[in-house]
């Protein structure tokens, strides 16, 4: 075969690949526009796990009806102009690809209305194919339905699980969500009932800790709150008889964006190491803030991982608050609840 140019709509599709891999990432790429938007309340409707639609609505700051065709185009977006943006990027998105990988694979909706704007527009998408903007009735902020996820991928499609399963991942990327930003409301209805509700605490971190992860953990949490060498830590870490079989309580943000990542991973275990049993995993939902510039997040199309300038720094820092902290439960200090 000559070589040619990829046609846009499977530049978009091979970009899906990677950014799109079941309803779960969806729900992450489009909730996770609606907070860069800056919204308080966010409601998001799911039909069969979200495999036959996610329906996500914020009242954020909207989309001028112009700008909606930018919006599905590739490589376009608000967040950044310049390798410096990229450098100190405070947004969770800042690729442009995440609503035209999505458009490629689904049947795609977006409407929106800026709150200064009279009218609001819609742009539909049908695997790729762009449609017109028109005009359409909307409060202010935007709505993004995708139906039928993978219809035109049938390599993909057969990979989705049971709706029972792809539902649970949703669940669980909202609970990562839900943990970092305590100040939005998240409403989540499935098959037409609702589902889950986060309620808005803005003063209130330690209530939506219980909402998301329990009373139980909440009860046996210890408030981390640590700064020193330009770092800051801070967040939960249950004390050690409230330990768990799996891994499944571990949640750790990186200037607000859940990231995964070894060697923070690694210095939370060195310091839990003399205080939990063999085969034991801590909880914890750890905050980690520091300058933009000291930590790379350019480093995976779905933004899972981040590269510290100065990793060493970063571990030792952890491991050390953790470990003081750790410490203290020996000496008998209080949980959060009775603190
Ligand atoms: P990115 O988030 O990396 O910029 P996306 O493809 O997710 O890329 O979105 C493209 C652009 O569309 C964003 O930069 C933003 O300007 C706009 N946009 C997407 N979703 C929303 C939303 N819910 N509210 C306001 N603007 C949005
Ligand atoms: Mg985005």
């Amino acid at each position: 075969m000559p070589i040619r140019p990829l046609p846009d709509t499977l530049i978009n599709q091979i970009a899906a690949g990677e950014v799109v891999e079941r309803p779960a990432s969806v729900v992450k790429e489009l909730v996770e526009n609606a907070l860069d938007a800056g919204a308080r309340r966010v409601d998001i409707d799911l039909e069969e796990g979200g495999i036959r639609l996610i329906r996500i609505r914020d009242d954020g700051c909207g989309i001028p009806a112009e700008e909606l065709p930018l919006a599905v185009s590739r490589h376009a977006t608000s967040k950044i102009a310049s390798l410096e943006d990229l450098e100190a990027v405070a947004t969770l998105g800042f690729r442009g690809e995440a609503l035209p990988s999505i458009a490629s694979v689904s049947r795609f909706l977006i409407a929106s209305r800026r709150r200064e704007d009279e009218h609001g527009a819609a742009l539909q998408v049908d695997g790729g194919r762009v449609g017109e903007v028109v005009p359409r009735a909307h409060a202010p902020g935007t709505t993004v339905e995708v139906r039928d996820l993978f219809y035109n991928v049938p390599a993909r499609r057969k990979f989705l699980r049971a709706e029972r399963t792809e539902l649970g991942h949703i669940e669980e990327w909202l609970r990562s969500l839900a943990l970092a930003r305590p100040d939005v409301e998240l409403r989540v209805s499935h098959n037409g009932r609702p589902a889950r509700r986060y309620r808005p605490g803005e003063a209130d971190a330690a209530a939506r800790l219980g909402q998301t992860l329990g009373e139980d953990f909440a009860r046996n949490a210890l408030r981390i709150d640590h700064a020193g060498a330009g770092l800051r830590l801070h967040g939960w870490i249950a004390q050690p008889h409230y330990s768990r079989a799996s891994a499944d309580q571990q949640y750790l943000y990186v200037n607000g964006r859940a990231v995964r990542d070894r060697n923070v991973a690694h210095a939370v275990r060195l310091a839990y190491q003399d205080v939990l049993y063999h085969g034991r995993q801590p909880a914890y939902v750890l905050f980690l803030e520091l300058e933009p510039q000291r930590v790379d997040v350019n480093v995976h199309p779905a933004k899972h991982e981040v590269r510290f300038r100065d990793a060493r720094l970063v571990h030792d820092f952890v491991f050390r608050t953790l470990q003081e902290a750790l410490a203290d439960t020996r000496a008998g200090a209080t949980p959060v609840a009775a603190a």
